[in-house]
């Protein structure tokens, strides 16, 4: 596993997790659901998020930079944009993690002056004691301690966004 410390959510647990989420969701909207993922890292949970709600939902991407390495840089860059019109739409958008709350408190205002009716956000994991901007999401995964995770959508430096399980990363010098 490499510099993967521990296992800190197992494949079995996520899948029920989303199970659940997607059930939650699926209840509380009487229509059509917009769903925005945040490139790269949602991608695996949006898969899997979308495949259990019985209802219409349109797929969507951004993505944004503020990260580098295991840092958050704080300075948030739309680097691919969505092209359709939010109009009075109910828009989720869907995140791996909230660690400081910079990106989707940046996104969320963005995305409200767009004239959608609802933005929501439903994120796999969330590390409350990190967070800079309060932000009300309103569907949440997994709390977890200040750990960075990799794994299920997830990298670090691009890589282990493959593996099926979420992991501890450890970069300390001797592991590297
Ligand atoms: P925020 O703006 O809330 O500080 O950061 C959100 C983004 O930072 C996430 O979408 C993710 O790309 C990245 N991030 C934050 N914490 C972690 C972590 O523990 N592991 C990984 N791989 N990315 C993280």
């Amino acid at each position: 596993m490499g510099n993967i410390k521990e296992i800190l959510i197992s494949e079995d647990q996520i899948k029920n997790r989303i199970f659940d989420l997607a059930k939650e969701i699926e209840k509380d909207y009487d229509d059509e659901i917009l769903m925005i993922g945040i490139l790269k890292g949602s991608t695996l949970f949006m898969a899997d998020l979308i495949r259990n709600i019985d209802k219409t939902v349109y797929m969507e991407f951004m993505q944004v930079s503020s990260y580098e390495g295991t840092e958050s840089t704080g300075k948030i860059n739309i680097k691919k944009d969505i092209e359709v019109d939010l109009t009075g739409k109910d828009v989720l958008v869907v995140e791996d993690i909230i660690d400081t709350g910079n990106t989707l408190g940046y996104l969320v205002e963005n995305l409200r002056s767009r004239g959608a009716k609802s933005v929501e956000i439903v994120t796999l994991l969330s590390k409350p004691e990190r967070r800079l901007k309060e932000i009300d999401c309103k569907y949440i995964g997994f709390e977890i301690e200040d750990k960075f995770v990799v794994g299920f959508g997830m990298d670090y430096n691009q890589r282990y966004r493959n593996l099926s399980y979420i992991g501890i990363y450890d970069n300390s010098e001797e592991n590297i």
